[in-house]
């Protein structure tokens, strides 16, 4: 029998569970397929910073009072100045254990330095980690940096086995498909295993969105990078014969959505009945921008859909972001004036934030990034097409949309 620890850094937010759906499907699946004693797992509260190195690691002190056999760190940008620490504190009250680390900085980093980096880690997994992870716990493997496929048919649940307690308040995250064929240049999704789109086990989506509907929760976040890949049909098929009531958002591109709705008279109609909320990534209309980082918009086709959904009163957000390269603020005003004149309903404004080994991250000197570091996270405020005023001045520019209700 293995005892597990997790150790991961997150954003803890009002009503959405700290358990990471990462973590609740690594811990399902071990369940599942290993000889597992019991898994704990400590969820570090990114937005509680000032606590990390002193109450929060005085809470993970307390549970390494029992000796685990494996430990499963989580490395991302925001967390790996914390990790020497945690790695000393593990040495020091831990006399067997494997240190097995993954995530986003294990995918997208040079292996070799992290090796040397990282003495106490015993092994690296790349890319999703379910099968990996279970390999070395049942000693199947003993390599040092291991990337095994997973198959998601064979994920099994993490809300109606309670992996992750719900409640009628919980706001939860959900996957029904896995991978996004787009490559946006400052995305930290699309690597190794990451590109190829793959579902989960549609019976298992199905008792998940049940269940979820049964407890009542107040919201259910698709985490699917694109929604309308796949299976979409069916499964709005079922969230109308089972009456589904919490509201659920989903991520859509719109020119995709667009050809969509050409081919499927039954598209709309589906999202009439459910509490959706669509959530389109815009980013900029700056063909520079655009150009920057790797995406094309075909402004009619977006101008169609939201015409379309403000039509049918289907609720839906477009996300645009502050801070790309290739951006004036004459564009950025260009933007907000688009958005406008199309009568969008809601907008909602990202700070552009630099994740390490992006490409993006790569030409930071190409294209004059300037970034600042806050909680863990690179906000850029500078590049070679705006300075910083100009940056201040496209949040003035939001503002007179705050103040109107259409920006949220
Ligand atoms: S479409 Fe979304 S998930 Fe896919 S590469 Fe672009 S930003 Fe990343």
């Amino acid at each position: 029998m293995n005892k597990v620890l997790f150790i991961t850094y997150d954003f803890h937010e009002e009503y959405k569970p700290p358990k990471s759906i990462a973590v609740a499907t690594l811990e399902s699946y071990i369940n599942e397929f290993c000889s597992i004693d019991f898994v704990d797992h400590h969820s570090f509260n990114m937005n509680d910073e000032s606590n990390i190195m002193f109450k929060q690691t005085s809470d993970l002190l307390k549970l390494l009072e029992t000796e685990y056999d494996f430990i499963c760190i989580s490395l991302y940008s925001w967390s790996t100045r914390f990790i020497d620490r945690i790695l000393d504190i593990i040495r020091d009250t831990q006399k067997n254990v494997k240190v097995i680390a993954g995530g986003y900085e294990v995918n997208t980093s040079n292996i070799d330095t992290l090796i040397k980096r990282y003495e106490d880690i015993d092994h690296f997994i790349i890319g999703y980690a379910e099968t990996a992870l279970a390999a070395l716990i049942n000693m199947q493997e003993t390599l040092k940096i291991i990337d095994i496929k997973v198959e998601n048919n064979m994920i099994p649940q993490i809300y109606e086995n309670r992996i992750i307690g719900v409640c009628t308040e919980s706001i939860v995250r959900l996957e029904t498909k896995r991978g996004c064929p787009y490559n946006c240049s400052f995305c930290s999704y699309k690597n190794n295993d990451h590109n190829k789109c793959t579902t989960h086990n549609f019976i298992k989506v199905k008792k998940e969105l049940n269940y979820l509907n049964q407890i009542g929760v107040r919201k259910v976040n698709v985490l699917d990078p694109i929604f309308t890949i796949d299976n979409y049909l069916e499964l709005l098929e079922y969230l109308i014969v089972i009456d589904f009531k919490p509201v659920i958002s989903f991520q859509v591109k719109f020119e995709l959505f667009h050809g969509l709705l050409i081919k499927s008279s039954m598209l709309l109609p589906y999202l009439k009945k459910l509490n959706v909320i669509l959530e389109f990534g815009l980013q900029t209309i700056s063909k520079i921008a655009l150009d920057n980082v790797e995406r094309i918009h075909d402004l009619e086709k977006v101008s169609d859909v939201i015409a379309r959904l403000n039509a049918d009163d289907i609720e839906y957000e477009v996300s645009i972001i502050r801070g790309l390269p290739g951006e004036t603020i004459e564009s950025y005003i260009e933007l907000l004036e688009y958005l406008k004149t199309s009568k969008c309903r809601n907008i909602v404004a990202f700070p552009l934030t630099i994740l390490s080994n992006t490409e993006l991250d790569n030409k930071r000197d190409e294209l004059g990034i300037k970034t600042i570091n806050h909680n863990g996270l690179e906000y850029i405020y500078e590049s070679y097409s705006f300075n910083y005023k100009d940056y201040l001045s496209m949040i003035r520019e939001e503002n007179a949309l705050i103040a109107k209700k259409i920006l949220l």
